[in-house]
């Protein structure tokens, strides 16, 4: 195993910023290389308590001559979130210099211009060079994994077309509850990838097997338990070697029992007024279209002073707010549904 950092000068004198890569030579050129990245988002830790327990793991399959194919792993990939702490917590989303979301803005470029992001980097404010010193790591593997979590959340994934239902194996390995079919629009850090994958000269290609781009949501934010990481650790680990990244022969491959779902049909439950957030049903739970969801205090004390907040369709509580107050229009839960529940989004992801 080789440990390297890259560096970053920050945007005022006197700051830079480190961020370790941690990388593994694989004994098989034939084997597919890989690139597993956690907490670009910098509040989103359960993907580097993971990448903690998995680099144990690989550690020891280096020793053995387990590593087929070349591993790169970045277990924590945004020094710059984290230590952005405003009124004592963490802004880890977005960067305060900029106000860009931490994972949005990567360039969409093809395979072949991967060198390009490298030109001026040096120019370019530290949150841009992250971006750009991040996506050119990450294109140099067949399969990248970008771990994030949601705030209160099952297992989930956003997988573009191009990789399903290839990508089964990686939501069996993971026991996810959900797949979320995405279009490939936006310019988050896994639909950079999967650009570039899909764009390697000639033909945009509608699919791209072998390759892997994908956004795991590693459950919620406060998901962090040293049980939970190690069991991920070793699915992650089950999916390296169902995919022959490293040598298992105990492997056994899990299959994918979840929904596989268009956004479309992901129904974005809103708080229509601003109120306390009184919730009835949970993450995990099944509901029928007109299920009450949430009660919300809107006019505390007032005889009439609450709203019903109901279920638009069947489906399957995906995440939930673990916010108490919403303000007007603020996301209060995912519903994954079995139909279209939408018509007017835009392609890309679901959120800001
Ligand atoms: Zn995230």
């Amino acid at each position: 195993m080789e440990t390297s950092e890259i560096i970053i000068s920050g945007d005022t004198a006197g700051t830079e910023w480190r961020v370790p890569v941690f990388r593994f030579k694989g004994s098989d050129a034939k084997a597919p290389s890989t690139y597993l990245q956690a907490a670009l988002h910098a509040n989103e830790l359960p993907g580097t308590a993971l990448l903690h327990f998995l680099l144990e793991r690989l550690r020891k399959a280096d020793a053995e001559g387990a590593i087929l194919g070349d591993i790169t792993v970045i277990p924590q990939a945004n020094p710059i979130g984290l230590a952005q702490s405003h009124f004592g917590e963490m802004q880890g989303r977005f960067d305060l210099g900029s106000r860009t979301n931490f994972n949005r803005d990567f360039p969409l470029i093809a395979l072949s211009e991967r060198e390009t992001l490298l030109e001026d980097v040096a120019r370019r404010p530290a949150a841009g060079r992250l971006k750009r010193m991040l996506l050119h790591a990450a294109l140099g593997a067949d399969l990248v994994i970008d771990l994030h979590c949601d705030d209160e959340s099952l297992q989930y994934a956003y997988i573009d077309d191009a990789f399903w239902p290839e990508a089964a194996d990686l939501a069996g390995a993971l026991d996810m509850q959900a797949v979320f079919l995405s279009d490939g629009e936006s310019t988050a850090f896994e639909e950079a990838v999967g650009h570039a994958f899909k764009h390697q000269g000639g033909e945009k290609l509608k699919s791209v097997p072998g390759r892997l781009a994908v956004t795991v949501e590693l459950r919620g934010r406060r998901d962090v338990y040293p049980d939970m990481a190690k069991r991920d650790a070793d699915g992650l680990w089950a999916f390296l070697a169902g995919r022959g990244v490293v040598a298992d022969p105990a492997h056994a491959a899990k299959p994918y029992t979840g929904p596989a779902l268009p956004l479309d049909n992901i129904e974005m439950v809103r708080a229509p007024e601003p109120g306390t957030i009184l919730f009835h049903r949970t993450i995990g739970e099944q509901v029928k279209a007109g299920d009450l969801l949430a009660t919300l205090i809107t006019r505390p004390g007032a005889a009439d002073g609450t709203l019903e907040v109901k279920a638009g369709h069947d489906g399957l509580i995906a995440t939930r707010s673990s916010a108490r107050y919403a303000r007007r229009g603020d996301d209060l839960m995912k519903i994954a549904c079995h139909e279209a529940t939408r018509k007017d989004r835009k392609p890309g992801t679901l959120e800001d």
